[in-house]
């Protein structure tokens, strides 16, 4: 398997000629309709979608079908009827039957990584990285499980009683995966459901059902019929998924969303759990000892890598009024070399938006940025057919305006200056999200001031492979703090699996 990551500068250009078949490939179109997977049937129920390349909306890839509530309830009904079987299966053997799932993803690396960037519009580089995480994510789930012997520890004991702590699953998670890592985070979440011992109903975002399809295809042949179900469709089909039978819901996407999941499932019959992770507005502090060009690769770099469309994002530049000039002339110097373009370009950087919801949110927020501050760079790229966008500078604003507060999932930075570190700190925090935040700086005492004040989950101190994008299962966790996250313990580190558990205490005499 090729070791791409998200902070990697080349690929093999054997690789690369590969990854231009398999787009290609991908871009010819699936002619079997994309079908649900119940137990050990497959069904076609439901009116049809289809998902369309966003690099030239007018290529369909492949066909779906939105499950109502009756599919998604016998979806449930399969979980339920498997979660016994695999529950009872021993844990060191769920950990071997997702080892091998995982090897699937290098099996198939290719055929992945060209549906991801024919559904995205993602880079190659991007889209191989993302292969190769998702491999890497099962086996860091699968690691965790075992460094903790199967979540089984032994406790203290008094007058002759014998005490264990158990960790055990819930039932039936749903999983809600996101367009943007349509399967890294799809197989993430599930994997780390699976791990542990729990069924689950996965639902792909109805705009990548062909990349979730493969992926999850991967692991459901590894498992026993019913373990992993999938059911196609929008938002309607999440509702469903949120208000039929599950014991649990593992969730990526919006805030919005995020929240009616977490009120609709606290809603009874008892309580539930949800994983939610839930965007950002990243800020990256840039300080008057700072290394300059480091910055402004770091900022480049995870501004718009995938076009802003990640949740770990830099979305606003802090920076202190000594060094504004010197950086916005490297970041605008930057930008400009950027290629905007067809994941068929060897050279392109700026992918297309997902689809036209987004593209017309981000006319809009360039329309408000013009009236109330200064749009240095970047805007509509209307040469090529899909949803392109420049990279976007934005100065000017006034502290608090909407633009520096929410998210918009967009290459769309805003520029700010501040008079000294104290101020830096508090306009980084001055956001409800709370995901990623860089810094640039050579001040040691900064860092450290940083890593303790900074209200956010990730971390990063002078990254210039990535101010605040990139992380990596087993290397950095990515936990959302305030309104990015609903559990406080982030996917890829240490502590995530156990979040698809409920603690049993056993007193033995
Ligand atoms: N893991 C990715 C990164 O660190 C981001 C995932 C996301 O956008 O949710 O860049």
């Amino acid at each position: 398997m090729a070791t791409v990551s998200y902070t990697s500068s080349t690929i093999d250009p054997e690789l690369s000629k590969q990854f231009e078949s398999a787009l290609a490939r991908a871009r010819a179109g699936r002619q079997a309709p994309i079908l649900h997977h119940i137990g050990n049937t497959e069904s076609d129920a439901g009116e049809s979608f289809a998902s369309r390349d966003p690099a030239n909306p007018a290529t369909v890839l492949a066909s779906a079908h939105t499950a109502g509530r009756d599919v998604v309830d016998a979806a449930v009904a399969a979980a339920r009827g498997s979660a016994a079987g695999w529950r009872n299966t021993h844990h060191e053997e769920r950990i071997e039957v997702m080892r091998a799932a995982a090897d699937g993803f290098a099996t198939r690396e290719m055929e992945l990584a060209g549906a991801l960037s024919a559904e995205t519009g993602k880079s190659r580089l991007e889209s191989l990285a993302e292969v190769q995480e998702s491999h890497d994510l099962i086996e860091q789930y699968c690691d965790v499980l075992e460094a903790g012997n199967g979540f089984i520890t032994p406790m203290k004991g008094r007058n002759g009683e014998h005490n264990v702590d158990v960790l055990r699953p819930y039932g039936v998670f749903g999983v809600i995966a996101p367009f943007n890592f349509p399967i890294a985070l799809a197989i993430g979440m599930t994997a780390a459901a699976l791990v542990t011992g729990n069924a689950v109903v996965l639902k792909p975002s109805d705009k990548t059902p062909l990349s979730t399809e493969l992926a999850a295809e991967i692991v459901r042949n590894a498992l026993p019929d019913g373990v992993l179900n999938v059911v196609q469709g929008g938002p309607a089909t999440g509702t469903a998924l949120a208000e039929s039978a599950i014991d649990g819901l593992a969730f990526t996407g919006s805030a919005k969303v995020g929240w009616g999941l977490i009120q609709q499932l606290s809603r009874g019959p008892r309580p539930r759990p949800v994983l939610a992770e839930m965007g950002g507005q990243n800020p990256v502090i840039v300080t008057d000892s700072a290394d300059l060009d480091a910055a402004a690769s770091g900022i480049v770099r995870s501004a718009y890598g995938f076009s802003g469309q990640k949740c770990s994002s830099t979305r606003r530049v802090i920076v202190a009024r000594a060094v504004y000039d010197g950086l916005l002339e490297r970041l605008v110097a930057r930008t400009g070399e950027l290629v905007v373009g067809d994941a068929a370009l060897q050279e392109m950087n700026v992918g297309p938006l997902i689809d036209e919801v987004i593209a017309d949110r981000v006319e809009r927020a360039l329309k408000s940025a013009d009236t109330d501050g200064h749009v240095v760079t970047g805007g509509r790229e209307r040469s090529l057919p899909g949803h392109f966008f420049r990279p976007i500078i934005v100065t000017g604003l006034p502290r608090g305006h909407r633009l520096t507060r929410e998210e918009l999932f967009a290459p769309f930075v805003t520029i700010t200056a501040v008079d000294d570190f104290e101020e830096a700190i508090g306009e980084a925090n001055a956001v409800d999200f709370g995901l990623t935040a860089g810094i640039f700086t050579t001040d040691d005492r900064q860092i450290d001031q940083f890593f303790s004040e900074a209200e956010a989950g990730v971390l990063y101190a002078n990254r210039a492979a990535g101010a605040t994008t990139g992380a990596w299962p087993g290397e950095q966790s990515f936990c959302g703090w305030k309104q990015s996250g609903s559990t406080g313990k982030g996917g890829l580190g240490p502590w995530y699996p156990q979040g698809f558990c409920r603690e049993q205490n056993r007193t033995f005499v």
